[in-house]
């Protein structure tokens, strides 16, 4: 068997250039520090689980290790990469000062929600997966000098809707920095209001308004940041009325997706459309942040807003 193949192998080489030596084919030895990036065929099964990501603008294979060191920012193109609530709270407040609020807060299947799977093994299931309870994570912890309410959305638990659980829980959270006068921000990634809660989940959207409204009233800072992606529901309510509204690059922020405005207005979309540099340039956001430069921006723009109080 394995002469028969080898013997048509040689044949084929020789006839366009006969007098070459077979190539030793010895697998190169400089790839034994770091493991192989996949080749063409089915990648998923040849190299082991989370050592490589291809950057899907790029198309570098990004070692892992070497992405997560980096807040999984692409070092070739500055692509920013989703990366979870828990993980970003750990890059910006100082060690040992988050005291989360809610934790234990869950949804509670309220309409009784039947589709191809119920909302409550929907939410089991994600709860496993993230090892979150629900979408957002709040509490109050300290950025540089400044004591702060913070929240952090994931778009890894259900796509970062907002459903009755992250709206109480960020208005809980605007509420107490209110009582503290505290600065807030809130950084938020999300797909909309959650559908499995329906009409309870829109509520959201006034009830964490009017928490804001009192939080302004007492002349305290909030500052929105908008990661990708940021739509619908989240971005009609509290995500677009901060004092400050910040973005992280190539974002897609906007109300309806752009494929459903298209289809809608049946007219041609300019070019980088819902990106975060396109409303930069129309006046939504008032600055794009890069992941790595967050902390340091924020405190910055914390010691302008204070100063401004006093
Ligand atoms: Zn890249």
């Amino acid at each position: 068997m394995t002469t028969t193949a080898f013997t048509k192998k040689a044949l084929g080489v020789e006839s366009p250039e006969p007098a070459v030596t077979p190539p030793p084919a010895t697998p190169s030895t400089t790839f034994v520090k770091k493991p192989k990036p996949p080749s063409r065929k089915s990648r998923k099964r040849d190299i082991p689980e989370g050592l490589w990501t291809k950057c899907p603008k790029c198309a570098t294979m990004v070692f892992d290790k070497e992405l997560d060191e980096n807040l999984k920012v692409c070092s070739q193109c500055q692509h920013h990469f989703p990366i979870g609530a828990r993980e970003r709270i750990h890059s910006l407040v100082e060690t040992c000062t988050f005291e989360e609020m809610d934790a234990d807060m869950t949804s509670v299947d309220v309409l009784s929600f039947t589709g191809v799977a119920s909302y409550t093994s929907k939410l089991e299931d994600y709860q496993k997966s993230t090892g979150l309870k629900d979408a957002v994570i709040t509490g109050v912890g300290n950025i540089g000098e400044h004591r702060v309410g913070l929240g952090v959305m994931d778009f890894a638990f259900l796509g970062g809707s907002m459903g009755s659980v992250v709206g109480e829980k960020l208005t809980r959270l605007i509420e107490k920095a209110t009582e503290k006068t505290l600065p807030l921000i809130i950084i938020s990634t999300s797909g909309g209001a959650r559908m499995y809660e329906g009409m309870f989940s829109l509520m959201q959207m006034a009830k964490t308004c009017a928490a804001l409204a009192y939080h302004a009233k007492a002349r305290l800072a909030y500052i929105s940041v908008l990661t990708n992606p940021d739509y619908a529901g989240v971005m009609a309510s509290y995500a677009s009325v901060g004092d400050l509204i910040i973005a992280e690059p190539g974002a897609m922020i906007g109300f309806a997706g752009p494929r459903v405005i298209k289809d809608t207005t049946q007219a041609e979309l300019p070019p980088g459309f819902q990106t975060a540099e396109f409303l930069l340039d129309h006046g939504l956001i008032d600055a794009i942040v890069n992941r790595k430069e967050m902390k340091a921006r924020l405190i910055e723009y914390l010691n302008f807003l204070s100063n401004g109080q006093k």
